[in-house]
C-alpha cells in the first residue's frame, strides 16, 4: 500500500489547500512556499517520480504540463514569467516519493531557486 503524503490528500485522508482539480491531477499550494506562486501539481496516478514513468503515461505527463499552463494563466504569470520544477531523488531534493512539478512565481527568481544542501 502507497502512503506518500500526496496519495493521502489525493485519498481526502489529508486537507490541502487545492488550486484546480482534472481527471488526472490535482494541483495545491505548497505548505512552505518559496516563493509568493508556489503550487504542486501532481498526477492522481502515482508515479514515485519522473524515472518511475513508462511509455504508456506519456499521455499522463503531458496533461501536467498543461496543467501548468493553465494554472500559470489563471494566476496571471504567464507575462512576467515563473519556473517550472521537478526534483528527482536525493540530489534532485525530492521530498515526497510522488512525482510533482513546481510551479513558482510571483517575483523575479534568482538563478538558483534553491541553494546547494550542506
Ligand atoms: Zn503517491
Amino acid at each position: 500500500m502507497i502512503t506518500d503524503v500526496f496519495c493521502k490528500i489525493l485519498n481526502k485522508e489529508l486537507p490541502a489547500d487545492i488550486v484546480a482539480e482534472d481527471d488526472n491531477w490535482l494541483a495545491i499550494n505548497d505548505i512552505n512556499p518559496q516563493a509568493p506562486v508556489h503550487v504542486l501539481i501532481m498526477p492522481k496516478k502515482h508515479l514515485t517520480d519522473v524515472c518511475a514513468a513508462t511509455q504508456d503515461d506519456a499521455k499522463l505527463l503531458g496533461e501536467l504540463l498543461m496543467a501548468a499552463n493553465k494554472i500559470a494563466k489563471k494566476l496571471g504569470l504567464e507575462e512576467k514569467g515563473f519556473r517550472l520544477i521537478i526534483n528527482h531523488g536525493e540530489h534532485g531534493g525530492q521530498l515526497v516519493p510522488h512525482l510533482h512539478i513546481h510551479l513558482l512565481g510571483g517575483k523575479r527568481l534568482g538563478p538558483k531557486i534553491i541553494a546547494e544542501s550542506k
